[in-house]
């Protein structure tokens, strides 16, 4: 079936509304009421009130669209067909209503039913826990051919203590073609790490009670969490070799290609990648800002500056003079305002500090960049073949280049930071920069505005305030 993006995630929601779900709007990208976790990065991290009983939902049956961020998989992003920072998850949740037997032929009717998705039966595949025969059988009586189900070791969900279970993950097969490795490797099965077999839906059976004795016990009320990749089931319906061939990053890929001096998207790799990595990074940092975040030297903030400055670095690399990014802002809005509108309601205060701090980075970016490329041929004559902590801190301190942008792209030209000697000057720096203030203190002044001025200076931090910043006016 030929969907657009917003007829899918409609789709999805009428199924399992259909099945008695009640539709919940996506909960912010900044975690409410859980301060262990930087950002939502899943549909079940903001139903944690309802499976750990504090809140009981009007409706035990639960389905939404949620926004996710997920920062593990940054350097994944342009690499591979499948990940992103920013992605939507498509879920539908059981809080202590039905079981497996329900959610597993429910997804099955989802997927291949002519009504619904109506995606070719020989093309999924599931993987299952060995010892969960239950449903080994229950996706075989659905209509899962036997010699489609694989067993994973791995697929059992246990942080140690409290609710657990065993897992079961839907793949699709995209075909020999979409393999990046031979046929008898043992990664070409679907759990392995290759592109054949898309990963699209996982299926969480919370069942168990870990106890804090290490014993496994029944729940009195078992519950059911699911996450499907929006993206990636697009690519799918949109015959996409990626996640970004679909209608969610076309106009912003297309936008970003008219900024530059005439790069075009799918020509070479290189120039590929980087065209995702801005489209994608784009739509996480519209979005965490819509949310409430802001670019900052620490936490959520300075995953924003990351990516912010990715993009940027990226942007250079096709070409782009100057701040861009804030301008793709409205295109992102555009695409998503069918279901989210706060980036088109935002989208002026957006665009000034996505602008702001591109600003910022871009003053030095040219020239921290001609030093990087020369950092990079001197590291790969050296013997040890490792950017030294001294001028991967240079980078940072002189030209904006989050430790991170040194280190992935040393790591792409098979080299290594020296990350101790990095911190080490870090420290040195931040111990300057006390004793600075400890100085200013014993002066004696009573000048308010100037200890003002001081005590909000994130310089005190390390963090790179322009060419011109000066610790003290
Ligand atoms: P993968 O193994 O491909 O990294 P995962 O096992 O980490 O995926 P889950 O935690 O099971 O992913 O999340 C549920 C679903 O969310 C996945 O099946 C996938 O469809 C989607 N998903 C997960 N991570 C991403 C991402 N970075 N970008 C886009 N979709 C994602
Ligand atoms: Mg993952
Ligand atoms: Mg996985
Ligand atoms: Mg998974």
């Amino acid at each position: 079936k030929k969907l657009n993006s917003s007829e899918f995630r409609q789709m999805f929601l009428d199924f399992f509304k259909e099945h008695g779900h009640m539709v919940l709007p996506s909960a912010s990208l900044i975690p409410q009421d859980d301060p262990t976790l930087l950002w939502i990065n899943s549909g079940v991290a903001t139903m944690k009130k309802y499976f750990d009983g504090s809140v009981v939902p009007k409706n035990h049956r639960i389905t939404s669209s949620q926004k996710s961020i997920r920062t593990n998989d940054i350097e994944n992003v342009g690499k591979t067909a499948r990940h992103q920072t920013f992605f939507e998850m498509l879920g539908n949740f059981s809080v202590g209503d039905y079981f497996r037997d329900q959610a597993i032929p429910w997804a099955w009717e989802f997927l291949t039913s002519p009504k619904w998705l109506d995606l070719p039966k020989d093309k999924l595949y599931c993987t299952v826990y060995p010892k969960d025969t239950d449903s080994f059988n229950v996706w075989v009586k659905a209509g899962m051919p036997a010699d489609h189900i694989v067993k994973l070791e791995d697929n059992f969900w246990d942080i140690g203590e409290g609710p657990c279970g065993p897992d079961t993950e839907i793949f699709y097969d995209r075909g020999q073609e979409n393999n990046d490795v031979a046929e008898d490797d043992p990664e070409n099965f679907p759990g392995g790490e290759n592109a054949r077999y898309l990963e699209i839906w996982n299926i969480v059976l919370s069942q168990f009670n870990h106890l804090p004795n290490g014993k496994y016990v029944d729940q009195p009320h078992k519950n059911i969490d699911t996450g499907m990749g929006l993206e990636r089931v697009l690519s799918i319906l949109q015959d996409a070799p990626t996640n970004f061939e679909t209608d969610l990053f076309l106009p912003i890929i297309h936008a970003t290609e008219e900024m530059t001096p005439g790069k075009k998207y799918g020509v070479n790799k290189e120039d590929t990648t980087a065209f995702k990595i801005i489209a994608d990074h784009v739509r996480a940092v519209s979005f965490a800002i819509a949310d409430g975040a802001f670019p900052s030297n620490s936490g959520r903030g300075y995953v924003l500056r990351r990516l912010i400055r990715r993009a940027d670095l990226n942007g250079q690399r096709l070409g782009i003079k100057g701040a861009f990014l804030y301008k793709l802002v409205p295109v992102v809005g555009k695409i998503m305002q069918s279901h989210y509108p706060e980036v088109m309601d935002q989208r002026s205060f957006i665009e000034k500090v996505i602008k702001n701090e591109e600003e910022r980075f871009q003053s030095t970016l040219a020239t921290g960049l001609t030093l990087l490329d020369d950092l990079i041929d001197k590291a790969k004559k050296s013997p040890d073949k490792t950017i030294s902590g001294k001028d991967a801190f240079k980078m940072f301190d002189t030209y904006g280049f989050p430790y991170e942008l040194t280190f992935e792209s040393a790591q792409d030209a098979g080299l290594k930071v020296d990350k101790k000697g990095f911190d080490a000057e870090m420290k040195a720096q931040k111990e300057r920069a006390r004793k600075a203030r400890g100085d200013l203190q014993s002066m004696g002044r009573q000048d308010v505005t100037l200890m003002n001025i001081r005590d909000k200076s994130e310089f005190e931090y390390g963090v790179y305030e322009g060419p011109h910043a000066k610790l003290v006016d």
